[in-house]
């Protein structure tokens, strides 16, 4: 990926990792987008030929976090699965105090993964793109 790809796919994770952390109400927080080209320095395991296209470190008693992104693996991505990635790893943010009791946070990635889903529900509602139950009434 050459430079002017690199500084193309930053913005345009950075651009829709903003309006997300407005959305959650994590402007309180330090949150660092970290861009890289490839996998980088501690990225986690997947498994099961699972490539993780970002990931994120926190330190919620300090309302810090940092994402990594992969950008050779979401560059192809819509904007919507682009939205996804980078929505479950700030969903991870105001959850990650709960990982304080338990080694797997498997439960952790469900919850994260259903809030991932609801919270783009409700957005797609809010621009009117999905019938939602108000609407019935
Ligand atoms: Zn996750």
């Amino acid at each position: 990926m050459n430079d002017k790809e690199f500084a193309k796919q930053k913005a345009r994770v950075v651009k829709i990792a903003g309006w997300w952390i407005d959305q959650l109400w994590l402007r309180g927080w330090n949150v660092e987008v970290k861009c890289h080209r490839g996998p980088w320095v501690g990225m986690r395991d997947a498994g099961a030929g699972f490539v993780v296209p970002a990931d994120i470190t926190c330190h919620w008693q300090y309302a810090e976090a940092r994402i990594n992104i992969n950008l050779e693996e979401v560059k192809d991505l819509s904007k919507e699965k682009l939205e996804k990635v980078l929505l479950h790893e700030l969903c991870h943010a105001i959850v990650n105090e709960m990982r304080y009791w338990e080694e797997d946070h498997s439960h952790e990635e469900r919850v994260v993964t259903h809030m991932t889903r609801a919270f783009i529900t409700v957005r797609d509602h809010s621009r009117g793109k999905e019938k939602g139950l108000l609407d019935i009434y």
